[in-house]
């Protein structure tokens, strides 16, 4: 498109589409320069037992480390790599990546839990995922019931059918399946009933007001419970705040993840963390 910028072919978009249209092709070109120099990285968030306020488990999160921009978070290019397909070399880098880490935190008995990988829509259409990611585990030499898979319900919504059927065949290899984003989407209560899932993430934005706002501590509170009657565990996202944990806790959700004991970290920073194996000290002294 840059090529042609000037050429009369586009002389009807407005100035804004072009813009915009440029603005595409720069991140698209960062992208394709990302994979190659392999400027992609992976941050770890813990998830924390709320019971025992111990680290339990962990979210992969991709970060671009850009040489002059510095970090550069996956909300400026994920969408964009969703649409150009470029999610799929993508997610194989952070796939590799974060087994191989977890790989080397398990055998140096610093963490016992799984690795949670956020999937895309896109790389659940792809028909042998199941092989390519037990090719990756095989390849790094860690077992599949250290793998939770996270995806959206926008990726059940699509092709329910095939959803369905790449679910049973991950769950049977022992790789643990979570809903991400639970509430923001479309949110059917029959998915958690029709759809293999083991855990369920209950959005941020309904986490946000749960101190403050009664409706939202209502629905939290449902929803926390038909999870339960389910057989489904809970994770709370974004909690950010102490009274935010001490509803959950009410609630009997089982994890929390946010700022409040952590936020996503490099390996090394992560690492410490492991090795501190801090409490969350706020739940021992509301005990
Ligand atoms: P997500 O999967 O729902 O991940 C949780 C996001 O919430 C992360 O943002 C995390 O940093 C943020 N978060 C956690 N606790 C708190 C909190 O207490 N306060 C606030 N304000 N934020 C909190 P992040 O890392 O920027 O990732 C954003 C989204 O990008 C992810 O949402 C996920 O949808 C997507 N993403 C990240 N990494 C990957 C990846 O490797 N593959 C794919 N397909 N998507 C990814
Ligand atoms: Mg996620
Ligand atoms: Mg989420
Ligand atoms: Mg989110």
């Amino acid at each position: 498109f840059a090529k042609n910028a000037g050429g009369n072919k586009y002389q009807f978009f407005s100035g804004e589409m072009n813009q915009n249209a440029v603005r595409q092709l720069q991140i698209e070109n960062l992208i394709r320069h990302g994979l190659k120099e392999d400027l992609f990285s992976v941050f770890y968030q813990p998830k924390v037992d709320i019971a025992s306020g111990k680290l339990v488990s962990m979210e992969a999160l991709v970060r671009y480390e850009h040489p002059e921009k510095g970090i550069v978070s996956p909300a400026q290019f994920i969408p964009l790599a969703e649409e150009t397909g470029q999610i799929i070399e993508i997610g194989e880098v952070v796939l590799r990546k974060a087994c191989e880490q977890t790989k080397r935190w398990v055998d140096s008995g610093l963490f016992t839990g799984r690795v949670a990988v956020n999937i895309s829509a896109r790389q659940f259409e792809i028909p042998d995922l199941d092989d390519k990611i037990m090719n990756i585990l095989k390849q790094v030499g860690l077992s599949p019931l250290h793998l939770e898979c996270e995806i959206t319900e926008g990726t059940l919504m699509q092709h329910p059918e095939n959803a369905l059927s790449m679910m049973q065949r991950l769950r049977e290899k022992g790789i643990h399946l979570a809903l991400d984003d639970f509430g923001t989407g479309y949110s059917s209560l029959a998915y958690l009933k029709r759809f293999p899932i083991n855990t369920l993430k209950i959005d941020k934005a309904f986490i946000d007001d749960i101190a403050k706002a009664s409706d939202d501590r209502y629905m939290t509170q449902s929803i926390i419970t038909i999870a339960h009657n389910l057989g489904l565990k809970v994770v709370a996202e974004g909690v950010e705040e102490e009274n935010q944990l001490v509803i959950l806790r009410k609630f009997k959700c089982e994890m929390l993840q946010g700022y409040l004991y952590s936020r996503p970290l490099n390996a090394s920073r992560f690492e410490n963390l492991l090795k501190e194996n801090h409490e969350l000290k706020q739940l021992i002294q509301n005990a």
